[in-house]
């Protein structure tokens, strides 16, 4: 073995050798895999190989139909086959919920270029002739499923990787990693060590364990998954198109498989392996099978597919493989370790191996992934995913794999886990919460305790009338939210505002003053949204979105000088209240010395107060649109100063909202959010944040790309809509039909209910954008007239915000 590699990648399964042969691909040849066993001696081996391009994250959608077609190009340069058997498969629904779930997959399949098509249970028998009919309404036809052989495709990719120049260890295990003061790694294994620029856990099984070599603990758990073959059946005898279906109200995939069919399931009841370390001796070994616990799935399958329970079961394989807590891969650098990459969690390897592969290589190779990732990055996790958190959320997720997830359903798994100190006042008050990040938050409010519950449906749910009531008292009086859900960062030191400068795409305001600044990568894409509150001359108070904490900061280590800035998250430190509505100020004013006036304090106004006897940070803005205040006290503060709120709140007409009001809110100014409106596909002046780019003032990272995308107006557009919808309205990725084909996609969509429309935001090319006219969104199958909106549809002007 060599002693220095420009990249070690630790672990042969098919990922391992998807980011070896990409790395090989991106132009990096001095690569170096190492192998504990044999390749696909972890999860990979016995894979039952299934693939399909349907996934609820279109992005991770888009890397599932690059790996799918991948497999042609890795057989070429190795010559080794990946036994590629492309057959179509079926998706069944058995309930009407899951026809629509169908006709919204298909939907979005269209903007991503799918062809996926709605087919009836007779269509779908001929396809799938094994099925009773009678326990089916409907069926989504894929034309691009089939299954793949695990070796085959685990030694192309390697195959092809070494002719690119990498090189293959096998036998020989990492056994620790210790990074020098220059940030090389040493790989210290059982075949003598290795000194490596950079470093890649793909360790599969093993992650955890070569995570917790360099003390972090990520989030992912083995469960012992089973499938069975059954014996040879009459009715496959002769066929020349393989049968492939879903069957989710059954919990089932089947494939043919020979003369016989391949039956596995992701059953309720599923079963963590090795909880808290994966033990090194684990090999090519299979776990102990247990028909038992899978009974209830092989019940309906017998029942839906009667001649499977004749052809009897010939073999059963039970092998544990890797889950993150939302079931999406884990992959990128991570925070606080130079040049360590993982690549782990990917449950679905034969799918999703190709894609990771890729846009890690391109990630280490170039400096970003070159795709829109975030639903894989392993910065989407923070602290709370503990050991136990994951596991509750790990076994939430397998066993609703094939369970349908409405858009207003809040999962109970590890629930409630951390909640702020005003928790129970909300509960008091009827809150329906979600859970975020770990964290309980308000999301509406009900009448009654009895009420206190959403009815989960794809249309307006039982909330409906209840959000629009705390949307009315916010235009017409006051409304009490809660805002703790967000992630804050403390920048301070003598270099503070020049830095940020320099990582943020806004000016950095003055002292007193709230800025709000897109933040762009080197490609001039959006990969933040940012509020800079300015405390003092060298003090900065930054409000963004929780969930991307470790994201930003990745992103601010890496951009950090080495002296004069000091960067501290402080999300749970400082909780917060926003009070909203034409009576907030009087509210307020009835509480503080200051004077609240718009000349003293006018819009985007920020000071401390003293709140009664709370000290608060105070910020005149508000993200319903219209006159409103933050306050930001430290968690210990936040039951007073509700409670004071609350009490002087009465004569104003004071009401609690929550998050889902605040989303309906936000869309009629036609305000973006991170993750929806605000991703690194899209550019500022396309996503409309042109007026907070300040193209006047010193360098900042991105600047000449966003030059470039203002010369020429970037390729899309962010318009918003006003929907002729009925009893559903838009969500998010819903296709954009313009005269007749699909142009664009929702990022954002709900009822707005002050001014009594649905509504939706959505990007469509550029070109289209001016057409005044034409345009449709298809919700739940149906196609609705869409009216471009000139402004926001609430207060154009901005004059409520200003006042
Ligand atoms: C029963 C079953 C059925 C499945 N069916 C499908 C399916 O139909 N379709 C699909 O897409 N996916 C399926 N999967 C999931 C699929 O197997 C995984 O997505 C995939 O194998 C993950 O690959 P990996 O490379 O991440 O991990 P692994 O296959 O676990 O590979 C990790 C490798 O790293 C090596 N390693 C670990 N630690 C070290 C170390 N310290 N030093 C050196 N080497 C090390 C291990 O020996 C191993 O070879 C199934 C899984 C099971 C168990």
């Amino acid at each position: 073995m060599k002693s220095h590699a420009k990249v070690v990648v630790i672990g042969g399964g098919v990922v391992g050798a998807s980011v070896l042969y990409h790395l090989t691909k991106a132009g990096w040849k001095d690569v170096l895999l190492i192998e504990r066993a044999e390749l696909t001696s972890g999860s990979t081996w016995h894979a039952a190989g299934g693939m399909h391009t349907v996934n609820g994250d279109p992005n991770v959608a888009k890397l599932q139909q690059y790996t799918i077609e991948l497999y042609k190009e890795i057989e070429e340069i190795s010559g080794q086959s990946c036994g590629v058997h492309i057959t179509g498969g079926i998706m069944l629904a058995s309930t009407q919920e899951r026809l629509d779930w169908l006709k919204m997959a298909k939907a979005r399949g269209r903007y991503l270029g799918m062809e996926l098509e709605i087919i009836s249970v007779d269509e779908a028998a001929e396809l799938f002739p094994l099925m009773d009919k009678k326990h089916f309404k409907g069926a989504m036809y894929d034309p691009i499923e089939g299954h793949v052989d695990p070796y085959g495709v685990t030694h192309a990719y390697a195959k092809a990787a070494q002719i690119g120049g990498a090189e293959i260890v096998r036998r020989t295990r990492v056994t620790d990693l210790k990074q020098r003061a220059d940030g090389s790694w040493d790989v210290i294994t059982e075949g003598g060590n290795v000194r490596a620029e950079h470093v890649v856990n793909a360790a599969g099984l093993w992650a955890r364990e070569v995570g917790r070599m360099v003390g972090i603990e990520l989030p992912i758990l083995a469960m012992e998954h089973q499938y069975l073959i059954t014996g040879d059946m009459p009715e496959l005898v002769g066929r020349k198109e393989q049968l492939h279906a879903i069957d989710f109200e059954g919990e089932i995939y089947l494939r043919q498989e020979r003369g016989g069919m391949l039956m596995g399931t992701y059953e309720r009841a599923g079963v963590p392996w090795s909880e808290v370390t994966t033990p090194w001796d684990f090999g090519q070994d299979l776990l102990a099978n247990d028909l038992d616990r899978i009974a209830p799935s092989l019940e309906t399958g017998f029942a839906h597919f009667p001649a499977l329970e004749a052809a009897g079961i010939k073999k059963v394989v039970n092998g544990p493989f890797t889950f993150a807590p939302d079931g999406n891969p884990l992959i990128g650098p991570v925070k606080g370790l130079k040049n360590f990459w993982v690549a782990c969690g990917v449950m679905a390897g034969f799918s999703q191996g190709g894609g990771v592969g890729l846009a890690l290589s391109r990630w280490m190779v170039d400096g970003d992934p070159g795709a829109d990732v975030w639903g894989m990055d392993v910065a989407r996790y923070g602290d709370w995913t503990t050991l136990a958190y994951t596991n509750a959320k790990v076994r939430e997720n397998y066993s609703r794999r094939f369970s349908i997830q409405f858009p207003n359903e809040e999962l109970t798994a590890a629930r409630p886990l951390r909640t702020t100190p005003i928790y129970d006042r909300l509960a008091a008050e009827h809150a329906v919460f979600g859970g975020y990040c770990g964290l309980e938050h308000p999301l509406w409010f009900a009448p009654s305790a009895a009420e206190a519950v959403d009815h989960v449906s794809f249309r307006r749910s039982n909330a409906h009338p209840h959000v629009g009531a705390e949307c009315a008292a916010v235009r017409d009086a006051v409304g009490l939210l809660e805002i703790s859900n967000y992630g804050k960062f403390e920048v301070t030191g003598p270099a503070a505002a020049e830095w940020l400068s320099r990582v943020m795409a806004n000016r950095v305001p003055s002292v007193g003053r709230i800025a709000l600044s897109p933040m762009l990568n080197d490609r001039g894409k959006l990969i933040g949204d940012f509020t800079l509150c300015r405390v003092a001359a060298n003090h900065l108070f930054l409000i963004g979105t929780y969930a991307a904490e470790n994201y930003y900061l990745r992103w601010f280590e890496r951009h950090l000088p080495p002296s004069g800035v000091n960067v501290r998250p402080c999300a749970m430190e400082y909780v917060g209240l926003s009070i909203a509505g034409p009576n907030s100020r009087a509210l307020l004013q009835s509480l503080v010395r200051d004077d609240l006036s718009t000349a003293a304090f006018p819009f985007m106004s920020f000071r401390r107060m003293e709140v009664g006897m709370v000290p608060a940070y105070v910020g005149r803005v508000s993200f319903t649109g219209g006159l409103g205040y933050e306050l930001w006290v430290t968690t210990d503060y936040q039951r007073a100063l509700y409670d004071l709120l609350w009490k002087a709140g009465l004569e104003f007409g004071i009401r609690p909202f929550g998050g889902r009001a605040l989303n309906a809110m936000r869309l009629e100014k036609s305000f973006g959010t991170w993750a929806r409106e605000y991703r690194p596909i899209y550019g500022p002046y396309e996503a409309g944040l042109g007026r907070f780019v300040d193209l006047k003032k010193d360098a900042f990272i991105g600047r000449s790309a966003a030059a470039e995308e203002k010369e020429s107006g970037g390729a899309l557009r962010l318009m918003g809509f006003r929907v002729d919808a009925t009893d559903a309205d838009a969500l998010g990725d819903e296709p954009i039909w313009h005269d007749g084909k699909v142009v664009g996609w929702v990022t954002s969509g709900a009822f707005g209910h002050r001014v009594g429309a649905s509504l939706a935001l959505g990007y469509v090319p550029a070109a289209v954008a001016g057409a005044g006219a034409g345009f449709e969104i298809e919700i739940i199958g149906e196609r609705h007239r869409a009216t471009p909106l000139a402004g926001a549809a609430f207060d154009p002007g901005g004059a409520l915000m200003r006042a």
